[in-house]
């Protein structure tokens, strides 16, 4: 499996979720399509002096129930299709979390890791020049995403707010929180996945105190992941990685000591006291809850059958591929599904956006208070749907999502 594939997963699970919606096919012909997309060149004049040109995409999947809104990434190995996949992903994640958005994302090639702080500025500023006439406040709203942070929305607000002459706070979220940015969005992801991994325990009998956790990943949702584990629930993370390479350590590891390793080491392997593992291992290690927490299509018809996790939840974008979850689904293995477990990123940004609108700060237990009422909400929802169904939670979580689309697009008049 390669990148991509993700718009065809997408477009697997959305034909099996219309057979239970009972969907026009014309109708789901048009749920594979984005609505519209920007392709951009980006020159950026490098420290060096040479100019180098980079290619920067936004696609706006469907805005039937509101504003785009999603990610951006900075990613070397970024192609359209990808960011396809996740724009769509982005459209049912809105819908699920019943967000009054629609779906986007973002995307430009090129590798934050070997650039400067100033080449970055540069790119993030002349991205946004770039698709300024394409996004806006009520139009399309982006956020952090796979190597961009709230320094980078810092970046993009301010040249949309040169751009537009005014103070343009409602362009972007997860921005600082000097600049509008909302308490609690920079974990929220996170936060809200363990919100439904709580869910789920309950729901499977297991106890989070002492549960061991394997965790891909160790960027913002994959640290924070951990320190929420370790922290809040009082789960024993005993693997993490990051793309140089993975550490095991049964005993649990401190998700504090290895951030400090992998700040003067530039990866968590190598930390002192555990063994190193590869990413592939760490994905099948004997563990009651996996997280995968990086890229998409990670768990796939190579290594499904090698999996032993109790619960696996989705802090990534699609890190299962359809033909991988049906192996997991007999296995028992219980699965929450990315759009479901990871909305937490996206409610937040949506909570941080009606505080710019207000002009309001809420402090963070109230966002904390609300995120944990949309996550427990989808998660009982989706839950729902697997029984009125009888289906697993990708599906429900897919059925639940996609008739609040169409539902929409027929009030609408579109179809
Ligand atoms: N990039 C995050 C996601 O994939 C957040 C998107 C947003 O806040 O708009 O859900």
């Amino acid at each position: 499996m390669n990148h991509e594939d993700l718009l065809t997963v997408v477009h697997q699970n959305l034909c099996a979720c219309a057979l239970d919606l009972n969907l026009n096919k014309n109708i789901e012909a048009l749920l594979k399509l984005p609505r519209r997309e920007l392709h951009v060149s980006i020159p950026v004049m490098m420290d060096d002096g040479r100019i180098k040109t980079f290619q920067g995409f936004r696609v706006q999947y469907n805005s039937a129930r509101g504003p785009t809104k999603g990610g951006i990434r900075f990613h070397p190995a970024e192609i359209v299709n990808t960011i396809r996949g996740l724009a769509a992903i982005m459209t049912w994640k809105c819908a699920l979390h019943d967000l009054p958005l629609g779906g986007a994302k973002g995307g430009v090639i090129c590798n934050p890791k070997e650039m400067s702080k100033k080449e970055l500025e540069k790119l993030s500023r002349a991205y946004i020049r770039a698709v300024a006439d394409f996004i806006g406040p009520g139009r399309d709203i982006p956020a952090p995403d796979v190597y961009t942070n709230e320094q980078v929305m810092a970046w993009m607000m301010d040249e949309y707010s040169i751009i537009t002459g005014r103070a343009s706070f409602g362009v972007v979220t997860g921005k600082p929180i000097a600049l509008g940015g909302s308490e609690g969005r920079h974990d929220a992801t996170a936060r809200g996945g363990w919100m439904a991994i709580c869910e789920a325990a309950a729901q499977t009998g297991m106890e989070l105190a002492g549960a061991t956790v394997a965790i891909q990943g160790y960027g913002n949702v994959g640290y924070n992941a951990a320190l929420c584990g370790h922290e809040l629930y009082g789960s024993k993370v005993v693997a993490v990685s990051d793309s140089k390479g993975a550490v095991y350590q049964p005993e649990g590891l401190d998700p504090r000591a290895v951030m400090a390793h992998k700040t003067t080491a530039g990866t968590v392997a190598g930390f002192a006291g555990a063994a190193g593992i590869t990413n592939e291992e760490l994905l099948e290690l004997d563990v009651d809850i996996l997280i995968p927490a990086a890229l998409e299509n990670v768990i796939t018809l190579d290594n499904a059958d090698r999996i032993q996790a109790r619960i696996i939840a989705e802090f990534a974008n699609g890190p299962t591929t359809k033909d991988a979850d049906a192996i997991l689904g007999p296995k028992g293995i219980h699965i929450i599904p990315d759009f479901l477990c990871n909305g937490g990123g996206v409610i937040v940004s949506y909570f941080e956006m009606v505080q710019n609108f207000n002009m309001d700060h809420w402090p963070e237990e109230e966002v904390y208070r609300r995120l944990d009422a949309k996550m427990t909400a989808a998660y009982r929802q989706v839950f729902e749907a697997t029984k009125k169904y009888d289906v697993g939670m990708r599906q429900a979580a897919y059925s639940v999502a996609v008739e609040r689309v169409v539902t929409a697009m027929m009030d609408r008049g579109w179809i």
